[in-house]
């Protein structure tokens, strides 16, 4: 008899397969990333209506393991969140989009990663809410890039481990996974790089920080009993991003197709420059 099994997720991405079901690839806590084959899901209950899965709704989810190939069987689901409020602004949803293809990006199969998934769920709570967008966006980055094991080191040399200057600008590399101290970035200065301003570099060990926490963070202060930004931290936030987004490139090989649909024309221009520093166009 077959075993079923129980969990919940967030659903990353649902394609149609032939005219009634969908394959749904989803962030659980305790497997990681599963994918499944849903018979029947978008079958309507009523004629003309059409259901399935909604991209980074909230379910809880049966399955049965799959026997062979790459899909688990899933039987059963009940939405647990919608995140409606999404679709209040395009802004909102791009975020939640670039969510889902971020994590799908920096994630393995059946590789459990309740870290993240409290993460995913915080960062779409706050895209739904439509509070500090552009925080809860490179916050995700970093503990998706944590969790991926390529988060890059703010506070020291990412080649000898050697203190940073505390003040000037320092060299990023993406191949080193992060800032370089002189004497390293002499050694290296031919590969791709970028510069980082030192409030960046401190803005990111910042960030860092409270990613690791997993914590509510508001951009302002007013939050109730939630960690605000020291008011310079928000002052690294463009190039923070241009770097990290450089970075995940030359971890990836590619860019993420969201990247051009919602970055603030800041971080647009700040990447464009670091594009034109490392040669890359
Ligand atoms: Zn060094």
């Amino acid at each position: 008899m077959a075993k079923y099994l129980h969990t919940e997720g967030v659903c990353l991405r649902r394609i149609e397969y032939s005219n009634t079901s969908q394959v749904a690839s989803f962030l659980t806590p305790d497997a990681g990333r599963l994918s499944f084959m849903a018979k029947g899901v978008t079958r309507a209950p009523k004629k003309g209506v059409r259901t399935g899965f909604d991209l980074l709704g909230r379910y809880e989810l049966t399955y049965t393991a799959r026997r062979s190939g790459s899909l688990h069987n899933l039987t059963h689901r009940w939405m647990r969140e919608s995140f409606h409020d999404l679709r209040a602004a395009l802004q909102r949803m791009l975020c939640a989009y670039y969510a889902a293809e971020l994590v799908l990006n920096f994630t393995m199969e059946e590789d459990p990663c309740p870290s993240l998934y409290e993460s995913l769920l915080r960062a779409v709570r706050a895209f739904a809410s439509g509070k500090a967008l552009g925080l809860n966006v490179l916050l995700l980055e970093l503990a998706a890039l944590r969790e991926h094991g390529s988060c890059p080191t703010f506070d020291a040399c990412a080649e000898c481990k050697r203190k940073l200057p505390a003040r000037g600008a320092v060299l990023f590399s993406p191949q080193a996974g992060g800032p370089l101290c002189k004497a390293c970035e002499n050694e290296l200065r031919s590969q791709p790089h970028a510069r980082l301003s030192r409030t960046t570099a401190v803005s990111a060990q910042v960030l860092k920080a409270l990613a690791a926490l997993n914590a509510d963070v508001e951009a302002r202060p007013g939050g109730e009993g939630r960690p605000t930004m020291p008011s310079r931290t928000a002052e690294g936030f463009p190039t923070m991003s241009a770097v990290l987004r450089f970075h995940m490139r030359d971890l990836l090989g590619k860019e993420l197709s969201m990247w051009k649909y919602f970055e603030r024309r800041t971080v647009s221009r700040s990447l464009a420059r670091l594009r034109r520093q490392a040669g890359l166009v």
